[in-house]
């Protein structure tokens, strides 16, 4: 017989936003450096179908998986602390597991029966759960927001659910809790964590293991007297003070017995887990004694830095890699202007222009970009970082009214625009580019350079694309194609002519790196920045 999934359910109280994702991942992160095969998925209470419409200045990143699924940058976080690739199976948003039911509903699959939260929902939930866990050694469910809200209550009840049919022995349940700090009495308080530990247990869930976050280290008198009242044993209970870095955090858990912790508890006989190759990248990542890169961001949600996380994380790790400390300069795109721009951009060593939607900030974007093409300074374009640079190279070159029929529908030299011929056949979501997709590398271009292979798959999140009309010209214009759709359709790539370091993708890069395997994409650029 196949050996049972083991589950470990993360859920939260408290206060939400202490970093139960990163708690949930480093759980992931240690049992995989145990030998595990570990799989995760985030279940979030929201009624949208799923994170695409969310707005990322309100919500941070919308994250893509390689299947083309739009989710919570939870996933995000998941993938980088477990270097795996997730799936579409690992986002569980309410609207989505709400829509199905409905539509069973109407499809007459209910024969009848009154449909309820308990057991229709729940059960649509402990299948994709139970779905997602197949054929993996540990499956770690994450349940969106605090315990007792109202919108989560589902998932707490399918979760509870689960546990009972899979039986106690195979679902362990961490409860991440806030410990305030009293300046008054210069004391770290319980009390907050207790009752949320009681919370959990009026919906029928004895937590095994509680991570106590605080803005300092718990001291042994507040762990005695937590495992006291909440019923968790001393050692289960783990103190996770604020880190320098997030990427600490496993290093910390695993420190204070958080794995053995979990294999006791759960039976997995495996070898402890050997961070020593993460333990190095956390020194680099720490290490504030290294020369200073200055990349300038031009960007137009500037309000949240969790927009651009992926990107963030991927300048950062290429940075470590390169031996130097990136420090991001946040520069609003709906500042920057002709007789400006100079002063705004000068001092950076190299300029990034990440994705984004709509007109807002689009012709500061044109005019960084055309600045960047023009002083030689390295540039990344990432999916409408390109397209502003497209846009920018036409003008130069004297299309002046060039655009992308986004931001202006009727201008007479679309350079972007949708592809009559890619609707239907490339769209996957509404009308979107959605995950990967493959792209030939172009011999002879900086994509060649960095990337050292003949092609390279990246995950896209767009709806426009170069237009093959223009496409002759780019070379007159100063830039060339530097990646191709196979069947040579569609640009992927852009690079310029002349230029120390001018690269531009179609596609969002910034997915594929991990703390520990910077992105040759971000490599090259900081590898320019630096120079
Ligand atoms: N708005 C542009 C498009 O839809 C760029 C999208 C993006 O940067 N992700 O094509």
């Amino acid at each position: 017989m196949a050996k049972p999934v083991k589950y470990i359910f993360v859920v939260g109280g408290v206060l939400s936003g202490v970093g139960k994702g990163i708690t949930a991942a480093s759980i992931g992160n240690i049992l995989k450096a145990r030998g595990l095969k570990v799989n995760i998925q985030k279940c979030d209470p929201y009624l949208n179908v799923d994170a695409g419409t969310l707005n990322p200045g309100e919500h941070g990143e919308c994250f893509v998986t390689v299947d083309g699924a739009e989710t919570d940058l939870d996933l995000g976080h998941y993938e980088r602390f477990m270097d795996i690739e997730l799936k579409r199976s690992s986002a569980v948003i309410s609207g989505s597991v709400m829509s199905e039911v409905i539509a069973d509903e109407r499809a007459g699959k209910y024969l009848g029966k009154t449909v309820q939260i308990i057991p229709h929902v729940t059960n649509v939930i402990i299948d994709r759960i139970t779905k997602a866990a197949e054929g993996f050694d540990v499956h770690i469910v994450e349940i969106g927001g605090t315990v007792g809200d109202y919108e989560g209550l589902a998932f707490i009840e399918a979760i509870r659910e689960l546990s009972v049919q899979v039986g106690r022995e195979n679902a362990a349940f961490v409860h991440v809790v806030y410990l305030p700090y009293l300046g008054a009495s210069k004391e770290l308080k319980s009390k907050p964590a207790q009752n949320a530990v009681k919370d959990l247990r009026g919906l029928g869930i004895v937590p095994d293991v509680l991570v106590a976050r605080s803005e300092e280290d718990a001291d042994e008198d507040i762990i005695s007297k937590l495992s006291l009242f909440a019923g968790v044993p001393e050692q289960a209970i783990i103190s996770l003070p604020n880190a320098s870095s997030i990427y600490e955090v496993p290093l910390t858990l695993q420190k204070r017995g958080i794995g053995q912790v979990l294999a006791d508890r759960l039976n997995l006989e495996t070898p402890k887990a050997n961070l020593s190759e993460w333990q190095t990248m956390v020194e680099h990542a720490t290490d504030q004694s290294k020369p200073v890169v200055h990349v300038g961001v031009v960007a137009k949600y500037l309000n949240n830095e969790d927009t651009y996380m992926s990107v963030f994380e991927a300048l950062n790790a290429a940075g470590w890699d390169q031996g130097v400390q990136v420090d991001l300069e946040w520069v609003d795109a709906e500042e920057i202007t002709k007789e400006n721009v100079e002063s705004v951009l000068d001092k950076t060593d190299g300029i990034v222009v990440p994705g984004g939607f709509g007109e807002r900030g689009v012709e500061g974007m044109v005019i960084a970009a055309d600045y960047a093409l023009k002083q030689k300074k390295p540039y990344l374009g990432i999916c409408l970082g390109l397209q502003v640079a497209v846009i920018a190279a036409a003008r130069a070159a004297g299309l002046t009214d060039a655009n992308s029929t986004e931001i202006d529908s009727k201008t007479a030299s679309p350079v972007i625009s949708t592809m009559e011929d890619q609707k239907g056949k490339e769209a996957t979501g509404g009308t979107m580019r959605l995950g990967n997709y493959e792209a030939i590398i172009q011999k002879g271009t900086t994509a060649a350079d960095v990337y050292k292979a003949s092609s390279v798959q990246e995950r896209h999140r767009h709806r426009y694309e170069c237009n093959n009309d223009f496409r002759d010209s780019y070379e007159d214009w100063g830039i060339r194609v530097a990646g191709l759709s196979p069947d040579g359709s569609l640009v992927e790539m852009i690079d310029a002519i002349d230029h120390p370091f001018f690269l531009c993708s179609q596609a969002h890069p910034e997915f594929n790196s991990r703390p520990n395997r910077p992105w040759p994409f971000f490599k090259g650029f900081i590898e320019a920045a630096k120079k």
